[in-house]
């Protein structure tokens, strides 16, 4: 047995078999060889990539063979394979012809209106990566999983989770990564264990299958766990289930402070499946659906009428609870890889969340559309903006909503207006004018993963500048106060929705300074419930 400690980043036990992707790789640097040459190299991973996807398609479930069956047909494309092999003559070498092609096909396929080509493009672009990762000796591995199992990586993508096979995932095990990036703030959200930044030897790839004791409260990891360790486990994961009467009468009560509010309890989520577990496990609704996240993964697109689908299914599984959608927040931490934005220098500070909508002007109006249709046909919701920083943000951003909504109106697309409209309050300076947003806005939620990440200058991704990241210091709960007396006096409802409303000393300062609501991963909703009805009354 060896015993690894790693900093532990979402809560859960789990015993299983380890799945090592490592998909570390050197700097390599292209060499081109004559276009001969580069022709056969070009034909060679061509054979080798669709023999990749015959033996994935081998192993997976039929919604997925659909999109690999027509990823192998592409790779066939007599048009596309020209296109590449007319770059190769140019001297391109293979590899940066296929990324040429690549782009020039896509964007081709935008401008023919046939929108099931176009809704294809990621499949293609899935598909002749797979072919440029050959081309570059770059191993590629995907989180295909066929039982269940331990992932253990060098780093997970908010896109790999978006794709995961959460059946079979039964936690995360990362060298990179910290509590605060998206992949765990998803894993948390998603009820997998995991801890990370854990020592790279683990990545070894012999220690793929084998057996592996992880705890995501306190980091340990056990890998060939002995006989006590193993029973050790299973004694504490009984420990976890056995719990289950005690969480319905938890459900049942109400949080009451003593000057007589009641505090709601809320749930972070990503998806439909979510939504619907968090209802399940007593939330009161859901108080940040990250819309961005599922645009993350490959197999879902922008479109219209995809984001249609997605909020109405959201709506839906909410059950008729309160449920907040977050418009896209793009950008610094959370890229998007289809998304061709300009590198900037500290992404952080650049064009990230609503600041975007000056430069995306049409996926941002697409996104309004699909949630006014979606709130019309599926009933009303609760959507934020976030990064907002000054007035016009929030200012600009409604003349938008009134240019689309007056449209759906007037075409008879949508009926009335379902939509509560609010911001995320993420920047010091949204705080500070907090009283002037409140007058444009319903409602307030306090993102303090940013807030605190901007008021302490301390980058909420950057381990190293973990001892400056406090979302309970001084200078934070001013902000949250003063955002709290703003809504107060607006009649307007004020939520915290970054990760530290799952921390209980956290949850009872900002309850005293007077929010209204928590909202949280789902799986910290009961603990934290339990803890503040001790604090606080009981009925
Ligand atoms: C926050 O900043 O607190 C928040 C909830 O948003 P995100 O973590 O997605 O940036
Ligand atoms: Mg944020």
């Amino acid at each position: 047995m060896v015993k690894y400690v790693g900093t532990p980043a979402s809560g859960g036990l789990t015993i299983a078999k380890i799945k090592v992707v490592n998909r570390r790789i050197a700097g390599f640097k292209r060499v081109v060889l004559t276009p001969h040459r580069e022709r056969a190299l070009y034909n060679a991973a061509l054979i080798l990539a669709k023999d990749e996807l015959t033996e994935i398609i081998r192993h997976t479930t039929n919604e997925h063979r659909d999109i690999l069956n027509f990823q192998v047909l592409m790779l066939d494309d007599a048009g596309l394979n020209q296109l590449v092999l007319a770059k190769i003559e140019e001297h391109n070498g293979a590899a940066r012809s296929v990324e040429i092609a690549m782009e020039e096909y896509c964007a081709k396929l935008k401008f023919i209106n046939d929108g099931y080509l176009s809704e294809r493009t990621s499949d293609i672009r899935d598909a002749l990566t797979r072919v440029i990762d050959i081309l570059d000796g770059r191993k590629r591995e995907r989180f295909v999983l066929t039982e269940p199992c331990v992932i253990v990586a060098d780093e997970i993508l908010p896109s790999d989770l978006a794709s995961i096979d959460r059946k079979f995932s039964k936690g995360f095990i990362t060298v990179e990564g910290s509590y605060q990036n998206h992949a765990n703030i998803i894993a948390r959200t998603m009820g997998i264990p995991s801890v990370c930044t854990i020592d790279s030897e683990i990545l070894n790839p012999l220690n793929d299958g084998r057996m592996v004791a992880m705890d995501g409260y306190t980091g340990e990891v056990f890998l060939l766990p002995d006989d006590d360790t193993v029973a050790a486990f299973e004694r504490k994961m009984k420990l976890e289930s056995m719990d289950s009467e005690r969480a319905e009468e938890i459900k049942n009560k109400k949080i009451i402070t003593p000057d007589g509010r009641e505090i709601k309890i809320f749930a972070n989520c990503n998806d439909p499946k979510d939504i619907r577990l968090a209802i399940n496990n007593g939330a009161h609704g859901i108080g940040l659906v990250r819309s961005e996240i599922l645009f993350m993964s490959t197999e879902h697109d922008l479109s219209l009428a995809s984001q249609i689908r997605f909020y109405s299914e959201c709506i839906r599984a909410a059950q008729g609870r309160e449920i907040t959608i977050r418009t896209f927040d793009i950008g610094a931490d959370k890229p998007l890889d289809r998304l061709e934005l300009e590198k900037e220098p500290n992404p952080a500070l650049g064009m990230r969340g609503v600041r975007l909508m000056y430069t995306q002007q049409e996926i941002f109006e697409t996104q309004i559309e699909a949630l006014l249709v979606a709130a019309d046909r599926c009933g009303r919701i609760n959507v934020m903006i976030p990064m907002v920083s000054v007035v016009s943000d929030v200012t600009d951003y409604m003349v938008m909503v009134e240019r689309v909504k007056e449209r759906l109106l007037s075409e008879g697309v949508i009926a009335t207006d379902k939509i509560n409209w609010g911001i995320m309050i993420e920047t010091p300076s949204a705080a500070l004018i907090s009283d002037e947003l409140a007058k444009y806005v319903n409602f307030f939620s306090i993102g303090t993963n940013d807030l605190t990440q901007y008021v302490l200058a301390a980058d909420r991704i950057n381990t190293n500048a973990a001892r400056y990241y406090d979302p309970v210091h001084p200078a934070v709960v001013k902000l949250v106060e003063m955002t709290a007396q703003a809504a107060r006096r607006w009649e307007i409802k004020v939520s915290i929705c970054g990760e530290s409303a799952a921390d209980f000393e956290s949850a009872k300062i900002y309850i005293e300074k007077g929010v209204h609501s928590l909202s949280m991963a789902q799986n910290a909703m009961l603990p934290i419930k339990q803890r503040l009805l001790e604090e606080f009354s009981q009925s």
